[in-house]
C-alpha cells in the first residue's frame, strides 16, 4: 500500500471549522453518502488535523468514508510514520481534543491574558490562527506570541501523553527556534508512572505548567521539584508548586525550553553545601572534643596540683611531728 493510500479517521473542515469524524459519520450510512456528496460539490473542505493539508473523501467497497491525503502529499507523521494502532489512536485523540470545548476556553483565556503582558508583542499574539512551516512541515500552535525577544507556542495538553505526539512538537519548535511552553490541563503529572522519557519531552528541566486561573492577570502554576537538605544533612528532593509570572521565567537558549526552577542546577550546589556543611559539622566537632580534652587535661592538671599541696601539708606535719 503506497502511503498516500493509508486513511485517517478525523479530519478538520476549513468550512465549517469543526472536525469530521468518520466513525461517527460511518455509524449512518445515508450520512455518509451526504458526506460524499458535500466533499464532491466543495461543501466540506477537510485538511489533516496534523498536516493541514488536504485531504479528500474516499469509500471502501463496503460504503465506509475515510479520509485520505493526496497522492504527493508532503510528509505527515500519521501516514508517513509506522505508528502502531494503538499510538494512531492517542495521537488521533490528541488531535481530536483541540476541539473540545475546555480546549477552546483554556487558548482563548490565555490569548487575552497575554494581551495585557508587559514585553508581549500585543500584534504577535495568534490564538489558534498562526501557521509555522519549515521544509514542508506545518504546525498551528494552540497560542503563539512573541515575548521580549523570544518566539513562544503554547500547547495545550488536556488528553493523555502520546510521546510521538509530544515529542513531534518539541522537535518541530525547536527547529525554529521557538520556545513550546505545555499547558498541562486535568493532569496529575506525578501520577504519570513510566512515562518518565515522555513527560522529559514535555520539560526537560521538570516544570510543568498549568495557567492559574484563579487570577486576572497571566500566570502560570508551575510545578516543580526542590531539592533542599535536612536539618541533618540530608539532601532530599520534593515536589512543589508555585504561581509564576511571564517575568520569572528563564529562556534556555540552547534547548529552546522555557523553565522556572533549575531541577539539576539546584541539585548540584546542594550537593556542594552537603559536602561544606559536612565538613563544617567535622570540625565543629573537632573543635568541641579537643575543648573537651583541654578541659580534662586542665582538670588533670588541677588534680595533680591539688595533690603536690596536700603532699606537701602532709610533708610539712610529718616535719613538725619529727621536730
Ligand atoms: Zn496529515
Amino acid at each position: 500500500m503506497r502511503n498516500y493510500e493509508r486513511t485517517i479517521k478525523i479530519a478538520f473542515d476549513v468550512v465549517s471549522k469543526s472536525i469530521i469524524d468518520a466513525e461517527l459519520v460511518l455509524k449512518n450510512t445515508q450520512d455518509a453518502f451526504a458526506l460524499r456528496k458535500q466533499y464532491n460539490e466543495q461543501k466540506i473542505k477537510p485538511i489533516c488535523c496534523e498536516c493541514q493539508q488536504e485531504l479528500v473523501v474516499s469509500h471502501s467497497r463496503y460504503d465506509r468514508v475515510y479520509f485520505k491525503h493526496k497522492p504527493n502529499h508532503n510528509f505527515c507523521i500519521l501516514i508517513d510514520e509506522k505508528l502502531s494502532p494503538n499510538e494512531q489512536e492517542v495521537f488521533i485523540s490528541n488531535l481530536q481534543s483541540k476541539e473540545s470545548p475546555r480546549h477552546k476556553e483554556l487558548k482563548n483565556k490565555i490569548g487575552r491574558l497575554l494581551a495585557s503582558e508587559d514585553g508581549v508583542d500585543v500584534s504577535s499574539i495568534n490564538v489558534d490562527n498562526h501557521f509555522i512551516t519549515i521544509t514542508n512541515e506545518k504546525r498551528k500552535p494552540d497560542v503563539y506570541c512573541e515575548y521580549n525577544k523570544y518566539k513562544i507556542a503554547f500547547e495545550i495538553q488536556i488528553s493523555k501523553l502520546s510521546q510521538k505526539y509530544i515529542l513531534s512538537r518539541h522537535n518541530f519548535y525547536k527547529k525554529n527556534g521557538i520556545f513550546l511552553i505545555w499547558i498541562l490541563d486535568n493532569f496529575n503529572i506525578h501520577n504519570q508512572t513510566g512515562l518518565e522519557r515522555d513527560i522529559k519531552y514535555l520539560n526537560e528541566y521538570q516544570n510543568f505548567f498549568k495557567l492559574d486561573e484563579r487570577t486576572e492577570s497571566f500566570k502560570l502554576i508551575c510545578d516543580f521539584k526542590k531539592s533542599y537538605l535536612t536539618e541533618s544533612n540530608q539532601l532530599r528532593t520534593k515536589w512543589i508548586n508555585e504561581s509564576i509570572t511571564l517575568g520569572q521565567l528563564k529562556f534556555n537558549n540552547q534547548i529552546y525550553q522555557a523553565f522556572f526552577y533549575n531541577f539539576d542546577e539546584n541539585y548540584k550546589n546542594n550537593e556542594i553545601f552537603q559536602i561544606q556543611k559536612e565538613k563544617a559539622i567535622i570540625e565543629a566537632k573537632a573543635e568541641v572534643n579537643s575543648k573537651k580534652e583541654l578541659l580534662i587535661s586542665t582538670q588533670k592538671v588541677e588534680n595533680v596540683i591539688s595533690k603536690i599541696a596536700k603532699l606537701k601539708i602532709t610533708l610539712i606535719n610529718q616535719d613538725k611531728l619529727s621536730l
